[in-house]
């Protein structure tokens, strides 16, 4: 007999998973259904609630939400909804922030600021509301941040000295040795040979830990500073003592700037996001695609395609976590703007040249496709009625929002992941 979950979610990414345990939280039995690695491993690991409305900065995301659109996802669950979210982020990880409803201002590797609700503590000491005087240091092989740039364009807007140096990362890495492979030696405190300083000879070597080696090329640049900025590449493992271990050896604090793809925050979190699912007793099931379901009125099943073979997973209430255009929850072609699985209504002006704006920094309609909801967070059709009863939506599958314009990828996923995986649930137990 097939076995029949109570809730499955389709989707591993940050909705995903915040629908999975905020229904498991609930008592349901869940089953968590992924195709590939979610968008974490691109993303800063930030958790943005609402940082811009059109081009203002917005300094308290809890008084702007009012103000959105009425298609805004957050007007569907409310402040309420918000608060939810992220109460259950704050419940199962590291990170800071929780203590304010203002957003906290962030340096960049591109030296901005940017406006984020949660941040990692490794991120911490790096805020730009302190005003202690910083380094940045980057690495030659780690391309993305240039340390000097990054330094130049902050002391622009912050009320602190910023200086910025690049460095040669100790050791005989490959000049192409990916950032997971720096985190690594990090994270294992790998021996490095150095040339050591006794001015009796020139090319005697020895070999030391990397975070000693590196500590020691760093403190000729240190001069005054009280922190110390690096690319988000201090371990992927024990962040924590390699982070303690350089600022024991340098005096100072030492924080990380969040980067671009691969991710060590993003990756860091889905750690902690799936060590909370394996708690909480959720079965995940990834690799293979959900291509199709079966319905009479509700729907009675998903298809997972494994190996060409058509494999059902039952269940009572589904919820649809399969991201933005980005991840193909939501796919487009000549034709027009699809929702892939269940074949879900998405409104699109019929002509595409109404998709885009002209400039690359325009407000792009398309940056707004995706799933309208009920208030119950069920995809309705192109009459205003919910596509199916069980079937409900989360995160970037959903329209009426720009996340990448506003800063608010995020913190609608948590939203509404938290509230979806909760109204499945009582509708189980009903
Ligand atoms: C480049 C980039 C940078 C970002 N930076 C930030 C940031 O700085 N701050 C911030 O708050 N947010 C950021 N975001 C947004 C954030 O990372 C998420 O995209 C957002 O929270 C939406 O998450 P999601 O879980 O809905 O989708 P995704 O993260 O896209 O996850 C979707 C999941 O569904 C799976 N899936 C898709 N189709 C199927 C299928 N048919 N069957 C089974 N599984 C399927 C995918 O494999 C994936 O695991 C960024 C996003 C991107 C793309």
């Amino acid at each position: 007999m097939a076995i029949e979950d109570d809730v499955v979610v389709i989707g591993g990414g940050l909705a995903g998973m915040a629908t999975a345990l905020s229904a498991a939280r609930e008592g349901s039995q869940v089953r968590l259904l992924s195709h590939k690695e979610s968008t974490l491993r691109f993303a800063s690991g930030l958790i943005d609630v609402l940082g811009y409305v059109g081009d203002e900065i917005v300094s308290n995301p809890f008084e702007t939400i009012s103000e959105l659109p009425d298609d805004h996802p957050y007007r569907n669950v409310g402040e309420d909804g918000v608060r939810d979210g992220l109460s259950l982020f704050d419940s199962i990880t590291d990170y800071v922030g929780g203590h304010t409803d203002r957003n906290a201002l962030v340096p960049t590797f591109g030296g901005n600021v940017k406006p984020t609700a949660r941040y990692p503590k490794h991120t911490a000491p790096g805020l730009a509301s302190d005003a202690r005087d910083t380094l940045l240091v980057g690495f030659e092989t780690v391309v993305d941040f240039d340390a000097p740039l990054a330094a130049a364009h902050l002391a622009e807007t912050v009320p602190f000295d910023v200086r910025g140096v690049t460095l040669s990362f100790p050791g005989e890495f490959r000049t192409d040795a990916r950032i997971t492979r720096l985190a690594h030696a990090l994270d294992e405190n790998e021996r490095v040979e150095r040339e050591r300083d006794d001015r009796t000879g020139s090319g005697v070597t020895e070999s030391v830990p990397v975070r000693i080696a590196l500590a020691e090329r760093i403190k000729p640049h240190l001069r005054d500073a009280e922190r110390i900025g690096f690319p988000a590449i201090l371990g992927e493992e024990h962040p924590d003592e390699v982070r303690k271990t350089l600022e024991r050896k340098l005096g100072a604090a030492v924080f990380e700037i969040p980067m671009g793809p691969p991710s060590l925050p993003g990756m860091r979190l889905e750690s902690q996001f799936e060590h909370a699912l394996r708690g909480a007793g959720v079965r995940t099931t990834s690799g293979n695609p959900v291509v199709d379901f079966e319905a009479d009125d509700d729907i009675s099943a998903v298809i997972v395609e494994r190996n060409g073979a058509r494999v059902p997973f039952h269940g009572e209430q589904f919820v649809l976590a399969t991201g933005g255009l980005v991840g193909k929850g939501i796919d487009s072609d000549r034709s027009g703007v699809r929702e892939p699985i269940f074949d879900c209504y998405v409104p699109a002006p019929e002509n595409r040249y109404d998709w885009f704006e002209d400039g690359a920094f325009d407000d792009h309609s398309f940056a707004r496709f995706g799933l309208h909801l009920d208030d119950e967070l069920r995809p309705l059709d192109s009459t205003d009625s919910p596509e199916f009863r069980n079937l409900r939506a989360v995160g970037g599958v959903l329209g009426g929002y720009d996340f990448s314009a506003e800063k608010s990828g995020s913190g609608v996923s948590l939203a509404t992941g938290v509230i979806a995986g909760r109204n499945a649930s009582d509708e189980v137990n009903l």
